[in-house]
């Protein structure tokens, strides 16, 4: 496996690949989630490279870039086991040397849901992914469902900028409680993290409603909340039913599939989750054909 710290080493080593290169984006501190993601890619293409880049854009000054979790030795233990290929590392001097000034802004999938509460944080997503794409040139980049917002405005930036590569979504990996896994995950106390498999069992409790037949977005957001006001450390901060492709928000009855998505701050990390419904659509297949198309 090669490491490599730099734009000439990276452009260098991908210049020698042929054939199909699957990338996956992380911001390091891997979990079983990432892993995932990294084993679809060496199933499915030649070459992988995964990227760990803690992105400073994408964090306001008042998130946690200093304090989110870094252990770059651990990281590439892992992807080595996984077969990966190439591991890109830079520093944020090398991705945003002195003089930076041109960002990517995506419009309107960039509002409501996590843009609102995050304001610039889409434009430092949707910027640090397309260096990495022109710096990797991957034929397919993997995104995970549990980020689902990201996933559509990414989708929506390789649709309109012409990026020649297809983007392919995994269905979020769960604890044994079903809390979906994250980077941020540490920051919670043993007794938040008990609390914290609240969240999965409200979208559960909304897709069993959904199978029932209930169709009415009002309801389905209330049985989830309904479930989330069980525990009294979850401080709901949405709870949201969205279109998948366009993420408008729904308020009428409708047959369409849906976007589940909810925010939950329990302790000092907020929790983000979302499924699809009908659930059947929860699996790589569905996702890749209806969340952002
Ligand atoms: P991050 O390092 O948090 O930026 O995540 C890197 C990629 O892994 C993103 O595409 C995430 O959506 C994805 N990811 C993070 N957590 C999970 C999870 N629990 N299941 C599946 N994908 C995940």
């Amino acid at each position: 496996m090669q490491v490599i710290d730099s734009i000439e080493g990276l452009r260098k080593a991908r210049k020698a690949i042929t054939g199909r290169v699957g990338v996956v984006p992380t911001m390091g501190a891997l979990h079983e989630g990432h892993l995932t993601l990294a084993r679809q890619a060496r199933a499915d293409n030649d070459t992988v490279i995964a990227t760990i880049f803690v992105n400073p854009t994408q964090f306001a000054p008042n998130e946690d870039f200093n304090a989110y979790p870094r252990d770059l030795a651990r990281d590439l233990a892992m992807l080595e086991t996984l077969g990966v290929d190439v591991v890109f590392t830079p520093t944020p001097a090398l991705m945003y040397p002195p003089n930076f000034q041109t960002f990517v802004k995506v419009d309107q999938v960039t509002q409501g849901l996590e843009g609102d509460l995050r304001p610039n944080h889409f434009r430092g997503v949707a910027t640090v992914v397309s260096k990495l794409f022109n710096l990797t040139q991957p034929d397919v980049a993997y995104f995970g469902q549990k980020d689902a917002q990201q996933v559509v405005v990414i989708r929506r930036m390789v649709a309109d900028l012409n990026f020649p590569l297809e983007v392919a979504v995994i269905p979020t990996v769960r604890e044994a409680d079903g809390l979906a896994m994250s980077s941020r995950n540490v920051y919670l106390t043993p007794e938040q993290r008990a609390a914290a498999g609240v969240i999965y069992r409200a979208l559960v409790a909304a897709a069993q409603a959904y199978d029932e037949g209930e169709r009415t977005p009002a309801n389905l957001r209330a049985v989830a909340r309904n479930v989330l006001k069980t525990e009294a450390q979850a401080e709901i901060e949405y709870v949201a039913v969205n279109d998948p492709s366009t993420l408008i928000g729904v308020h009428e009855p409708a047959e369409q599939p849906l976007l589940l998505s909810m925010a939950v701050q329990i302790g000092r990390p907020r929790l983000l989750d979302n499924c699809l419904l009908p659930w059947s659509l929860n699996n790589r297949d569905g996702l890749t054909a209806t969340l952002g198309v």
